[in-house]
């Protein structure tokens, strides 16, 4: 019997009910607004270091009616909603979705890795959202070891898309440096060079935490963060 399509089925939330939970407020996720997260359940990566494994492997507990309801008692007290998961690009009413919670007047910003290019060109287009999180995740020759899943062109395609746009966006990696080298940084920051990233990367370490998606154990090898090139401006995060 073959497991892909139910694999694949796996990775999506019910349509009825795809978002995870609700961070009610936050003050750091989306810089210099006060906002709201919507996480979204699924995802279609498996990186080993995920700090939400019971949000990409758990299944969706609210509607998108319910969080709508919620945003309507937040009007006068947030400004945005930070759309993120899992892999939020997954569901396949994000554009209406998008669509009404503009309609109330919130800025979205939305995280996402890359993987669902038709669907940011879209969201892009109608002036749906007005700012993404794009995660670098790993060059190309270690982007499948890393994530699981393949499609490293959908990546380059959500990020070209971006910068041809001059959208307002940060492109970011999670670094654990047992999984990612000096050599795999300085791979990703020429790339983002020579395809005209203009903006500030960031790259956050990661803090360990018992339970990631992939049983994630501490780092162990160095990173030296002064082999990083000064190619464009860096921000670190999480690294003391
Ligand atoms: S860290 Fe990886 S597995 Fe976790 S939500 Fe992001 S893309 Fe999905």
């Amino acid at each position: 019997m073959s497991t892909k399509r139910e694999f694949n089925l796996s990775r999506i939330a019910p349509i009825n009910k795809p978002i995870h939970s609700i961070t009610k407020f936050t003050t750091l996720d989306y810089p210099h607004h006060l906002a709201c997260i919507f996480w979204f359940a699924k995802c279609n990566m498996a990186c080993p270091y995920c700090y939400n494994p019971h949000i990409v492997k758990g299944h969706g507990t609210q509607s998108t009616d319910e969080a709508l309801k919620f945003l309507q008692s937040r009007v006068d007290r947030l400004d945005s909603v930070v759309l993120s998961g899992g892999e939020c690009t997954l569901f396949p009413s994000i554009e209406a979705f998008c669509q009404s919670i503009k309609m109330m007047g919130f800025k979205i910003k939305l995280d996402t890795n890359g993987s669902n290019p038709n669907v940011l060109k879209t969201l892009i287009d109608k002036k749906l959202i007005d700012y993404v999180a794009l995660d670098y995740k790993a060059p190309s020759y270690k982007f499948e070891t890393l994530t699981k899943n393949k499609d490293f062109e959908k990546f380059t395609q959500s990020l070209d898309y971006l910068i041809k746009e001059n959208f307002p966006f940060e492109a970011r990696t999670t670094l654990h440096s047992d999984l990612l080298s000096t050599e795999d940084i300085n791979t990703i920051m020429l790339d983002l060079y020579q395809r005209g990233y203009k903006n500030t990367y960031y790259l956050q370490n990661y803090l360990h935490v018992d339970e990631t998606l992939g049983n994630t154990k501490k780092q162990q090898n160095k990173f030296d963060l002064r082999l990083l090139p000064s190619i464009m401006p860096i921000e670190l995060r999480n690294f003391g």
